[in-house]
């Protein structure tokens, strides 16, 4: 939830915490934002009048970054244009202050449910930094330019890219990537990923996607 009101994310927070939510919070656009790409939140509240940066500039931020992620705009009473240019900067839905709590939380309801089965990899493609997946195509390119991935590196990609916020374990990849768990091979994993990050990240000794989890496995963040 980005929002600089403190009565209303208390009230917010509390409210959508009672209905099971787990809520994390920002006070200004420019936390918001650093926060939106870093951390695969299943839906992002977002007003638009934020000190730092405006809620339409997070909203452009995070769409230009490739983030699927629902987001509900909250504008002022009277801001048609905010409304309006949030729905063309990718905003799924938007709520005008003040608002009903009831209301708040069915729309939350229903944005969550409308993006829960979509797997990447129903799409044609996805993008994270400079990189592309073409699911169809079976092909990625970065920065422009086409990389050779093998079938069982692209693979993994798209397995870990449906998962994406997802801890997996090396024997899970295993199993499901390789499909075999009489190997207790796990460095076979390891392998596969570096070469993954050799032909897909900026840096692959500081991997900004394909990223360790220390003692559980691996996730992808994008
Ligand atoms: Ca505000």
């Amino acid at each position: 939830m980005v929002e600089d009101e403190p009565g209303l994310v208390m009230t917010l927070s509390d409210r959508l915490r009672a209905e099971g939510h787990e809520v994390d919070e920002a006070g200004d656009g420019a936390t918001g934002l650093d926060k939106g790409l870093k951390n695969p939140y299943d839906l992002i509240i977002l007003d638009v009048m934020l000190p730092k940066k405006n809620g339409l500039d997070v909203c452009r931020g995070i769409r230009e970054a490739g983030k699927h992620v629902p987001i509900l705009m909250l504008t002022a009473r009277g801001q048609v244009v905010d409304k309006v240019v949030g729905l063309q900067l990718g905003a799924d839905d938007y709520l005008t202050k003040p608002f009903d709590m009831m209301e708040l939380v069915a729309r939350v309801g229903a944005l969550l449910r409308r993006a829960e089965p979509r797997l990447a990899s129903d799409s044609d493609a996805y993008e994270f930094g400079d990189v592309k997946v073409d699911f169809k195509r079976g092909e990625a390119m970065k920065a422009g330019k086409r990389v050779t991935l093998s079938a069982r590196e692209f693979q993994l990609v798209r397995y870990l890219i449906d998962r994406r916020g997802e801890i997996i374990s090396r024997e899970t990849l295993l199993q499901d990537v390789w499909g075999y768990n009489a190997l207790p091979e796990t460095r076979t994993v390891d392998v596969h990923m570096a070469w993954l990050r050799r032909k897909l990240e900026a840096n692959p000794r500081v991997p900004e996607y394909f990223l360790t989890v220390r003692g559980m496995g691996y996730k992808f963040e994008g």
